[in-house]
């Protein structure tokens, strides 16, 4: 096991800095090592840290989330003001690479999650979804693509309120314009161009946009695929019509998926694709337990409706919503499918623009009257900021 192994009152020492922290819980597990809850006793306060396992892939892949943290922190958002985490300091300790980050609470997985799957207000999925797009703004203009953008990797401060939100989990995250991986995204929040093979942008991280703020409304998933295959079908029959010829033309993946009959792209039957048959994912036993024991049954089917206006529109009124704020509901929700469909949108070089969507109807809070058509943006002209990241960091300087 390549893992250090952590006890209570373990201590972690940059040992340039001299700077300890002082292990008191363990945050999480992944492939990429543990999260600890450290205490920092010069600042009277918690750290998260984050311990790479010892091996050389991952101390890499670290080194790319603190150069993306150091740059978008620093360079772009000085002043903490736009909903990234803060990376606090980076060092090596017995072989493990340690990054030290603000200490932040819950994610959103867990908040939809203690209120059983029924979604949030839409006051709640406005504030956070005006707090993400602050961050993607920014991200856009260092060029970062965030390529797992998910409602697990946002995390909700604990130390304000109203309560603030912030991105965390740049371990996936990389440059415009030197895109390497092709399998990247989670799956249910992965973009058409991605799942076809295509060109990618930071567009990419507006798509995952759209399914997390679905998904806030709704308290489950917007395209739950079981495979790719069942992604893709998800998409066409909620979103209706399908990726443009274009895309579907020089996607490299195209083929997995459709027939191409004369001019025609046609998504292959379910016959072809293992038998998955359900457009509707079936749930772990755990969400399944958690929705059934609090809602109606609804069948085999994930939401009532198949297009996204209907799964919208009917979608079952919070229990405590006034009778006189029906009206109001009803209006913000018809604001709320305009919203989405500028970010679940197949094509990427239709799909809004974080700055775009930020000055929609549901974003600003204005009276939602008609379809929102964004002002074209002036193309910018890219600077390629380059930041300088000690490969063998004896310890971090700027906590
Ligand atoms: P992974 O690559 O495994 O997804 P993350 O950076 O997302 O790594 O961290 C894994 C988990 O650790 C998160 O889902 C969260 O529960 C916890 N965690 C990470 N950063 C923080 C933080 N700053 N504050 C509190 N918990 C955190
Ligand atoms: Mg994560």
């Amino acid at each position: 096991n390549s893992d250090l192994i952590l006890h209570v009152n373990f201590v972690l020492v940059n040992m340039e800095s001299k700077q300890r922290y002082i292990v008191k819980d363990i945050l999480g597990h992944g492939t990429f090592g543990q999260v600890a809850k450290c205490w920092v006793s010069e600042t009277n306060s918690y750290v998260a840290v984050k311990i790479i396992k010892n091996e050389p892939a991952y101390y890499q892949q670290a080194l790319v989330e603190v150069s993306m943290l150091h740059m978008l922190n620093q360079k772009f958002d000085p002043d903490d003001k736009h909903h990234i985490v803060r990376i606090l300091d980076y060092f090596v300790y017995q072989r493990h690479l340690c990054i030290a980050f603000e200490m932040l609470g819950s994610n959103l997985y867990e908040l939809i999650k203690m209120n059983n799957y029924k979604g949030l207000s839409l006051n709640i999925v406005q504030m956070f979804s005006k707090q993400i797009l602050h961050a993607l703004i920014v991200m856009k203009d260092a060029g970062i693509i965030h390529c797992d953008l998910k409602p697990e990797n946002i995390l909700i401060s604990t130390r304000v309120k109203p309560p603030e939100i912030k991105i965390i989990d740049f371990g996936s995250a990389c440059m415009e314009g030197r895109t390497i991986y092709s399998y990247i995204q989670s799956r249910y929040y992965r973009s058409p161009e991605v799942l076809l093979g295509y060109p990618y942008t930071t567009a990419i991280d507006m798509w995952s946009f759209g399914c997390i703020v679905a998904e806030l409304f709704l308290g489950l998933p917007l395209f739950p695929g079981a495979s790719e295959y069942d992604l893709l079908k998800r998409m066409i029959e909620i979103l209706g019509g399908q990726p443009p010829d274009d895309l579907l033309r020089d996607a490299k993946n195209t083929s997995k998926f459709f027939k191409h009959i004369g001019s025609i792209y046609r998504l292959e039957d379910d016959e072809a694709h293992n038998g998955v048959t359900s457009a509707y994912r079936v749930l772990t036993e755990e969400e399944y337990e958690a929705r059934e024991s609090k809602r109606p049954k609804m069948g085999k089917r994930y939401f009532n409706f198949v297009k996204l206006e209907d799964i919208i529109a009917n979608y079952p009124y919070r229990k405590n919503l006034p009778e006189e704020e029906i009206s109001k509901e009803n209006l913000t929700r018809l604001a709320l499918v305009d919203f989405l469909r500028g970010l679940v949108e197949f094509d990427p070089g239709k799909r809004w623009s974080p700055l775009q969507a930020s000055h929609h109807p549901f974003v600003t809070g204005e009276p939602f009257t008609c379809p929102y058509k964004p002002l074209l943006e002036t193309p910018r002209i890219p600077v390629i900021h380059t930041v300088t990241v000690d490969h063998n960091p004896g310890g971090g300087h700027w906590l």
